[in-house]
């Protein structure tokens, strides 16, 4: 199939790109990696009479701040964070997790804003996003907000951007010392989105205990799910393995998987228990 017919702005700068977008409202889109755009169009799922290209306007840049968080733009490809050192120093879950994201083809072009602002339930950095409480800055021609990434979200493919707006960069806040982190999913070839992901961030003081936790699943419900009770329950145990298996199957009960081609929702919730166990298990030494 061919796309339908539109037209093609080119702005050279954030303030044109969102001129362009105010003056078009819902019938134009960005264009950033065109990874799921340009698919869409070509089905004629999506076929916006106008595309703002934002390849020309910048944001490409990570961002390593000196207290130990991260903020990158949302034209940041895939493959730039991946190869970033101070992101895989700062939040190495970014890396994991990246590598599982399609294959390097579609990483060399798709970039994050592109990815969460298309907000796949399916798709592994929403759910990270989650893990990590990244905060959104989202900007337009009346100015800018910051939404954090857990009000982002709303629906199956649907965010929180309005009508005139663009994802301009995500934040992501240091994470504290003894914080270990993980990612895990399981998809039927590598490359496919995952039938299950989780995200595991799990933080202990000197002694051991467990002073702050937090999950999130992808595939796991209509937008990317974190599962709070489950990481609650881990704050102030000493995260035993009787303490991770009880998490784990809190975050069985808390997602809400709808099924896909590939798994029933009775089969992704069971993987949502056997991945969590096995990340939080991960985290739990990597915080050591
Ligand atoms: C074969 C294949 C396999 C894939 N497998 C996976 C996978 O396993 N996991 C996964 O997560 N993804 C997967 N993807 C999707 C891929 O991650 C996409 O790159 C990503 O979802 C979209 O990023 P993009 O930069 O290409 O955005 P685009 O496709 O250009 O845009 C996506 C949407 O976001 C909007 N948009 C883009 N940038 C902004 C912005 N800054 N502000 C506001 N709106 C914006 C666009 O208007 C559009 O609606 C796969 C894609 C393909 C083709």
């Amino acid at each position: 199939m061919k796309p339908a017919p539109f037209d093609w702005h080119a702005p050279d700068s954030v303030a044109e790109a969102l001129a362009l977008k105010a003056q078009h409202g819902e019938a134009a889109r960005f264009l950033a990696g065109g990874q799921s755009l340009v698919p869409a169009m070509n089905f004629r799922v999506s076929q916006p009479a106008v595309l703002v290209d934002l390849n020309r306007v910048g944001l490409e840049a990570i961002e390593a701040g000196t207290d130990g968080s991260l903020t990158i733009g949302a034209m940041a490809r895939y493959v730039a964070i991946e190869r970033h050192a101070g992101a895989a120093g700062s939040h190495p879950i970014l890396t994991e997790a990246l590598r599982e994201v399609a294959h390097p083809q579609i990483r060399n072009r798709g970039t994050l804003g592109g990815n969460l602002s298309h907000a796949d339930p399916a798709s592994e950095m929403p759910a990270v996003m989650l893990a990590l409480n990244a905060r959104l800055r989202l900007r337009s021609a009346r100015g800018m907000r910051e939404v954090a990434a857990a009000d982002f979200f709303v629906g199956p493919l649907t965010t929180a951007l309005a009508a005139d707006e663009m994802l301009e960069a995500i934040h992501l806040p240091a994470l504290p010392a003894r914080t270990g982190t993980a990612w895990l999913e399981i998809a039927r070839r590598r490359g496919d989105y995952a039938m299950m992901g989780v995200a595991a961030v799990i933080s202990r003081d000197a002694a051991g205990r467990c002073i702050g936790a937090r999950i999130a699943c992808c595939s796991a419900g209509p937008t990317p799910m974190a599962a709070p009770l489950a990481a609650a329950a881990l704050v102030g145990t000493m995260l035993s393995d009787a303490d991770l298996d009880a998490a784990a199957e809190a975050v069985r009960k808390e997602v809400a998987p709808t099924g896909s081609v590939q798994a029933s929702p009775a089969y992704q919730r069971h993987l949502a228990g056997v991945i969590a166990q096995r990340a939080l298990l991960m985290a739990r030494e990597r915080a050591a």
